[in-house]
């Protein structure tokens, strides 16, 4: 997926602030950040959005999910709260097509959303 800005992050061809990174995940922080924090957790298989998840790639929510937990109380948010925000598709705001997820935290965040 040598077209993928975060296929890109991931092989080091684009830089990034990395907050975290294994074998099969990367977190960093997004560049353009709506709230004091906001980093990216990404599985580093390209899978392009939530509508291409199936029961061939599943299993890396499950780690996605405990990782965003982990990050969350590293960046003092566990006790404050959070959010964890995916989008998909176009009328979704889904602008990069590498599944991703949101963690954002640091202020109160409005609900509902625009
Ligand atoms: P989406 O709109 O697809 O849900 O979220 C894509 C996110 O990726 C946006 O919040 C955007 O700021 C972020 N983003 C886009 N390009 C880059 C980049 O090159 N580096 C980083 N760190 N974030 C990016
Ligand atoms: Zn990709």
């Amino acid at each position: 997926m040598t077209d993928c800005i975060f296929c890109k992050i991931i092989n080091g061809e684009i830089p990034s602030d990395k907050v975290y990174e294994d074998d099969k995940i990367l977190a960093f922080n997004d560049v353009d950040p709506q709230s004091p924090t906001h980093i990216l957790v990404i599985p580093k298989e390209h899978i392009e959005s939530l509508n291409h998840l199936d029961e061939n790639n599943i299993d890396i929510i499950k780690e996605i999910y405990i990782k965003i937990k982990e990050i969350a109380k590293e960046q003092g948010l566990s006790d404050r709260g959070y959010r964890v925000v995916t989008n998909c598709g176009k009328e979704g705001g889904q602008t990069v097509g590498h599944l991703h997820f949101h963690l954002l935290g640091g202020r109160n965040l409005q609900w509902p959303p625009g």
